[in-house]
């Protein structure tokens, strides 16, 4: 009777870590959002396969957990890691009524690191992750936080910049940081971390706001201090005085 709940990484098997592949190993059933278990399907050929769809995240929980009170060693997979906007909190909700269960969030690597990694080093200094997604929390709140961390100078990561329903928040968020930050603040965009079509650019503010962004998208917004440096983006932690 166990529940592995582990962050796969942003895609390609070489950017799982060892744990996790070790907890998929042992585990007799996999739970996923389907374009997840796609990624890990080929490794683990003898394993028993749960999909739901992308809005199934209560499903896919609540599923994993009966698997696992069954006495069944379960793996629950999310992209990058399982606490970033991931299913950990709903998974552990969901087992709350359960404390016989045993539990074990197992992490990865983050979006905001394996994009920061290929755009060069945006995230070497404070920096603040705001997701764009208003289905879980209302508008005016990310609008708000995007304020405050634009004033305060957070180098911004922004996870979910865009999707069919929300075309205009990336362009909406823009904006608001543009009131604390400059037209040619750099700007690094990463797309498909690890995956077929993997691409990463690096732009100014001014040009984000016309950037269709898609869900597989994630955006830095560098701060005051961030250069671009031989086309990759730096924030400089101060070492080295220029
Ligand atoms: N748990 C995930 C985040 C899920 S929220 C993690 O830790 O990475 C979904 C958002 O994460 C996407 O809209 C995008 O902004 C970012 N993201 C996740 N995987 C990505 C990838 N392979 N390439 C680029 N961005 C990704």
């Amino acid at each position: 009777m166990k529940l592995y709940i582990v962050g796969i990484g942003p895609g390609e098997a070489a950017q799982m870590t060892q744990r996790a592949q070790t907890a998929l190993d042992c585990s007799e059933v996999i739970v996923g959002y389907t374009a997840y278990v796609d990624l890990v399907r080929p490794f683990f050929p003898d394993k028993t396969f749960l999909t739901t769809s992308m809005r199934g995240e209560v499903e896919r929980c609540e599923m994993a957990v009966k698997y696992a009170l069954e006495g069944r060693t379960v793996a629950l997979i999310c992209s990058g890691d399982a606490g970033v906007y991931g299913m950990a909190s709903p998974a552990l909700e969901a087992a709350q009524r359960f404390p016989q269960l045993d539990i074990e969030v197992v992490p990865g690597v983050t979006a905001a690191c394996s994009g920061a990694a290929l755009l060069g080093a945006p995230l070497s200094h404070d920096f603040a992750v705001v997701s764009l997604s208003d289905l879980l929390t209302p508008w005016a709140l990310i609008e708000k936080r995007l304020a405050c961390a634009a004033e305060a100078d957070f180098v911004l990561c922004l996870y979910n910049p865009s999707s069919k329903k929300r075309a205009d928040h990336l362009c909406r968020a823009c904006a608001i940081v543009r009131q604390f930050r400059p037209a040619e603040t750099p700007v690094g965009v990463v797309r498909s971390i690890g995956r077929e079509g993997e691409s990463w650019t690096v732009m100014t503010l001014e040009e984000l706001r016309d950037y269709q962004a898609d869900m597989f998208t994630t955006v830095f917004i560098g701060n005051s201090q961030t250069r671009v440096i031989n086309g990759r983006l730096v924030t400089p932690r101060g070492y080295i005085h220029q």
